[in-house]
C-alpha cells in the first residue's frame, strides 16, 4: 500500500442512533467480521453482531463518553451513555485494535464481513458473505494470513 489514507478514503468518522458520541478512524481496518454466537445476538438485538477491527491508535472519539455495558467483563462492551446503542468493544487483554461495529459509520455500505465465527450459534436463516466461516473461532495460528488476505482483498469504500 503506498497511500493507505487516499486508498481508504480515510478518515471516516461515524456515531451513535442519537449523534451523542461521534468517532472517527483514521487508519485501514485490520479485519471485519460478523459473530453469530447467542451473546452477540441479544446485545445486538438481531441475528449477528458485525466488527471491524481498528488499529488503536486509529481510533478517536470525537465528542461524548462512551461507557461500559454488556457484561462489564474483561473485554469492555461500549455503549453510548443515552441512546443505549453498542458501539465498539475493547476486547480483554487487547490494546493493539478496538472493535468497531461499522454501521456506526457514516458510510457503512461498502464493509463486508470477511469472517464469521460462531456458526454453530447461528439463527437457521441467517447467512452472510463472509469468505472464512468457523463454528467458533479461526485457531489463532491462522490470523497472520487472514489479516494479510484481507488487506489485499477486502472492499475498499466507494
Ligand atoms: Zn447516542
Ligand atoms: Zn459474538
Amino acid at each position: 500500500m503506498e497511500n493507505p489514507a487516499a486508498e481508504w478514503k480515510l478518515p471516516w468518522d461515524g456515531g451513535c442512533r442519537c449523534g451523542k458520541v461521534r468517532l472517527r478512524v483514521t487508519l485501514p481496518p485490520i479485519v471485519t467480521m460478523a459473530c453469530h454466537c447467542t451473546g452477540c445476538q441479544r446485545m445486538s438485538s438481531s441475528a449477528f453482531s458485525l466488527t471491524m477491527a481498528v488499529p488503536t491508535p486509529g481510533f478517536h472519539i470525537l465528542s461524548g463518553a462512551p461507557v461500559v455495558g454488556g457484561l462489564h467483563g474483561a473485554s469492555k462492551h461500549m455503549f453510548c451513555d443515552y441512546c443505549m446503542t453498542w458501539m465498539f468493544t475493547r476486547p480483554e487483554g487487547v490494546d493493539e485494535f478496538v472493535n468497531l461495529r461499522p454501521t456506526m459509520l457514516d458510510n457503512p455500505g461498502w464493509v463486508v464481513p470477511f469472517i464469521e465465527t460462531f456458526t454453530n450459534e447461528k439463527l437457521p436463516w441467517a447467512t452472510t458473505p463472509a469468505t472464512h466461516s468457523y463454528a467458533t473461532l479461526p485457531d489463532p495460528s491462522l490470523y497472520e494470513g487472514l489479516m494479510r488476505e484481507f488487506a489485499d482483498k477486502s472492499p475498499r469504500p466507494r
